[in-house]
């Protein structure tokens, strides 16, 4: 009998963990139906959440001391640090990451695992098809993912999940990533070995609220640019070149206008917008230059990812 470990991060999520685990628990049992051969092995990452997530925890893990393990953050460090935290902590024959909300549908395991355990694949991602989403919120996630299509090496498939089954060698290689920032969608991708897509359509949460503000999405989505691309960097140089080649053609045609016609310099409003526009650029660039800083001093300080409270 061979164990999957399920990594599911909860956060404020006390509505939804009993559901997950139930209908997690009869898919296995149909799984099993003809010969035993899945054993389920949960790990809830409880990420400091301020509801009853914890008492939940408990209690489901005295009740099926031997399945049900969570871990608990002494704060609330984010999904990518919960996530962490499972893959490290995860024992099983394979690894599935699944969200507690449902909008991983659990019915797509045994189709998963047939995947994994016949074909010579490490991993199998899933896709989301459509997604009632706000059109601004589509448009920004179509634009992320083009932008760091082109900017980055490493290729991330437009709106995967974070829900994948994973064989022991490909989590063991992603363990290897020490990050302190864990941009999970571009480390997944750059581990390599072979993953397998599949598509299903987006449904709404089993219960409570999503936690993504769009602040939040877009914050994401730069830390993710900048984490695996220093393409950025590249662009800030070319544009400085670019404007400081074309101000010197600028004043060689003042200096010629003016020792041949004895202009005087007109036009200051234009002078003024130049200025201004090449000072903008300038900070422009600073603010990206500083982005990378901030990653280095943030990286340099090796703080853990995560500090956990409990464990059991
Ligand atoms: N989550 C977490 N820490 C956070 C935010 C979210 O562990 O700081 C968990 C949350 O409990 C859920 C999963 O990550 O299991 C996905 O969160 P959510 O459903 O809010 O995101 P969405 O599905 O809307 O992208
Ligand atoms: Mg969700």
């Amino acid at each position: 009998m061979e164990t999957i470990s399920l990594i599911v991060p909860c956060y404020n999520e006390q509505a939804s963990i009993q559901l997950f685990y139930d209908t997690v628990e009869k898919v296995f049992a149909q799984m099993n139906q003809s010969t035993a051969q899945y054993q389920p092995d949960y790990l809830f990452i409880n990420d400091g959440s301020s509801d009853d997530t914890a008492k939940i925890l408990r209690d489901l893990h005295q009740e099926h001391p031997e399945t049900v393990h969570f871990i608990s953050f002494s704060r609330n460090f984010g999904k990518e640090a919960a996530m962490a935290a499972g893959l490290r902590n995860a024992t099983g024959d394979y690894v599935a990451l699944m969200d507690v909300d449902l909008q991983d549908p659990p019915e797509l395991l045994p189709k998963m695992l047939h995947i994994i355990t016949t074909e010579p694949y490490d991993c199998v991602g899933c896709v989301q098809t459509s997604r009632k989403q706000n059109p601004i919120r589509a448009f920004l996630s179509a634009s992320f993912y083009k932008v760091i299509d082109s900017l980055s090496d490493v290729k991330i498939k437009p709106n995967v999940r974070d829900y994948r089954l994973m064989t022991r060698r490909y989590v063991k290689a992603v363990n290897e990533l020490t990050e302190y920032n864990r941009f999970s969608k571009g480390i997944f991708s750059w581990v390599g070995f072979q993953t397998k897509y599949l598509k299903y359509p987006g449904r709404p949460r089993a219960a409570g609220e999503t936690h993504w503000s769009m602040v939040q999405l877009i914050e994401y989505s730069i830390e993710g640019i900048v984490d695996f691309s220093d393409a950025p960097l590249r662009i800030a140089t070319f544009v400085g070149g670019i404007s400081c080649f074309l101000a010197m053609i600028g004043i060689i045609i003042v200096v010629i206008r003016a020792l041949c016609f004895g202009d005087a310099v007109a036009g200051w409003p234009s002078l003024v917008s130049i200025m201004l526009l090449i000072g903008g650029i300038q900070l422009f660039c600073l603010g990206i230059l500083g982005k990378y800083i901030g990653k280095i001093y943030l990286e340099t300080k090796r703080r853990p990812q995560y500090i956990i409270e409990e464990q059991a």
